[in-house]
């Protein structure tokens, strides 16, 4: 498989066309950003740590049956995936409460849910990623109500896979992100979880401490950014 041309710069990956157009490269960069691109650093060994942490989580995903983009480790920092047309939406699902849904109800951080939620987000950097449900998402032809369907218990099936997997490792996954899409080839093939799983898009909490190991600690400054990264990393048995 043959690099070509830049398709898209994201805000930490770059992607790259290849010499065959059912797949695509993608570059872990060591940008990080928050706030809608708002605040931008460089980190050291950010790429390959996501490259690598990603790699290790969506084979443990597609063991378990979710069908996933990802197809092998090129080198330090890229990946092969298939190529998606992505839906322009974001998935989260919370088990504990944080983040914008701390500040949106009011709630403090750490509050336990009786059972996890799941929020959907208009991917949109402009309009600061807001928030819509089912209705928006058929009214306005983003994705069909089957793959709404799709994305909900696509979604919750990571949590069921990956919770315990954190669990073990002495962490508590708090909340996650997720997109998905279909090959773009194949408009009745199911859909596939794209993009990535690191802890630039999930929080992470030490289960003991409470403490961050996530993007928060960028978000919030509190430094060791990719030290943390790195240590979740290991406790989960990423080779880092
Ligand atoms: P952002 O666009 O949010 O700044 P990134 O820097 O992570 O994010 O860029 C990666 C982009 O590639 C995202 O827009 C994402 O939706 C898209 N993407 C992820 N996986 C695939 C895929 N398999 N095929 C096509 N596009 C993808
Ligand atoms: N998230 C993400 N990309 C986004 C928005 C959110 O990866 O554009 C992740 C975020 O890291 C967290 C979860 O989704 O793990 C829920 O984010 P939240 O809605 O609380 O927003 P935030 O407070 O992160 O802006």
């Amino acid at each position: 498989m043959e690099k070509r041309q830049e398709l898209y710069r994201g805000k930490a990956k770059t992607v790259y066309t290849t010499d065959d157009p059912a797949y695509l490269v993608m570059h872990y960069r060591d940008d990080t950003s928050a706030f809608d691109g708002a605040k931008i650093a460089q980190l050291a060994m950010k790429g390959e740590t996501n490259n690598r942490f990603n790699a290790f989580i969506m084979e443990q995903l597609a063991a378990a049956g979710v069908g996933t983009h990802f197809v092998k480790l090129l080198n330090e920092r890229e990946s092969l995936v298939k190529n998606l047309k992505m839906i322009p939406i974001e998935c989260v699902v919370r088990n504990v409460v944080a983040g914008s849904m701390a500040k949106r109800l009011g709630l403090s951080e750490g509050m336990p849910l009786v059972n996890p939620v799941f929020e959907f987000f208009y991917k949109s950097d402009a309009l600061h990623d807001p928030m819509v449900n089912d209705y928006h998402i058929l009214a306005l032809g983003w994705a069909s109500a089957a793959d709404i369907e799709a994305m909900k218990t696509l979604t919750f099936k990571v949590n069921g896979v990956l919770k315990p997997l954190f669990a073990q490792a002495g962490l508590t996954l708090v909340d996650y992100k997720l997109e998905f899409g279909r090959e773009a080839a194949k408009p009745q093939a199911p859909l596939l979880l794209g993009d990535e799983f690191t802890p630039d898009g999930c929080r992470l909490w030490d289960s003991s401490s409470q403490e961050k190991m996530d993007k928060d600690r960028f978000r919030r400054d509190l430094g060791n950014v990719i030290e943390a990264y790195r240590e979740v990393g290991r406790r989960i048995g990423v080779p880092l």
